[in-house]
């Protein structure tokens, strides 16, 4: 399976970060994981041509989970594709919290995004208090029951563990934690697609930089990851294509 770093701008970049695109593809034209920015939906055209015969693919924030109709501000996962986004974050934890987005509807938009062809990266997470009262396995198998897709497979889904409390924050889970939630994701999609379960990059996000991302590669069933601050300068995103690329 081909590793994945991803990258999330969330509301960040006007035209001149383009700039930032193309420094990283000049650094990695032949990256050995695979590499992927989400802009802000006003760059995703602008960027995909920036990207154009490059290793960088480009992907949207979120999407709606209905293809066109009366929902003002909304984007379509077909408007997305139209673009030039290959790929699709969904239900990261800004969204659940700033939008009140739930697993039902993180599954409806991930299927939307699935039917146009898109890559649905659907992330999941516990609060630290979540985590202070033992509860992250059990919450974040039941937000992967209830987020993913019908007819999700190692091609049209990724898993993004974030733990809430870990992004933004410079602060992350030990490794062994990290790996105790990586093998136990594995495990519950074994059970929910089978073995296409294998296939499924799962990723980890949550204040990933250079300087950790060696350590984070080398934990079991980490097959990537997803990065917010550290996505946003290309010296530091291309950092961690290279950590992911040796691992
Ligand atoms: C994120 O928002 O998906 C994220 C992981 O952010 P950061 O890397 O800044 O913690």
């Amino acid at each position: 399976m081909k590793k994945l770093a991803a990258g999330n701008w969330k509301m960040n970049g006007t035209a001149a970060a383009l700039e930032e695109a193309r420094a990283l593809t000049a650094a990695h034209p032949a990256p050995a994981c695979e590499m992927l920015l989400c802009p802000p939906a006003t760059l995703i055209a602008r960027m995909a041509e920036a990207a154009r015969g490059t290793a960088l693919m480009v992907g949207g924030q979120d999407c709606h989970a209905k293809p066109s109709g009366a929902h003002t501000g909304d984007l379509s996962a077909a408007m997305l594709r139209d673009a030039g986004a290959s790929h699709v974050i969904l239900g990261h934890s800004e969204r659940r919290t700033d939008h009140a987005e739930t697993d039902a509807q993180v599954r409806a938009k991930a299927e939307a995004a699935v039917a146009e062809g898109l890559v649905a990266i659907v992330c999941i997470g516990e609060t630290e208090a979540e985590r202070d009262a033992g509860q992250t396995l059990a919450v974040i198998g039941r937000q992967l029951d209830g987020s993913i897709p019908a007819g999700a497979t190692a091609a049209n889904l990724v898993i993004a563990y974030e733990p809430v409390w870990a992004i933004g924050t410079g602060r992350t889970p030990t490794l062994a934690e990290i790996g105790e939630v990586h093998s136990f994701l594995r495990d519950r999609l074994r059970g929910l697609i089978g073995d296409a379960a294998d296939g499924v990059r799962l990723l980890y996000g949550g204040s990933v930089k250079p300087s950790n991302a060696a350590e984070i590669f080398a934990i079991p069933h980490v097959d990537g990851a997803l990065v917010g601050g550290a996505s946003l300068k290309a010296a530091d995103f291309g950092g961690i294509v290279a950590a992911l690329s040796a691992a």
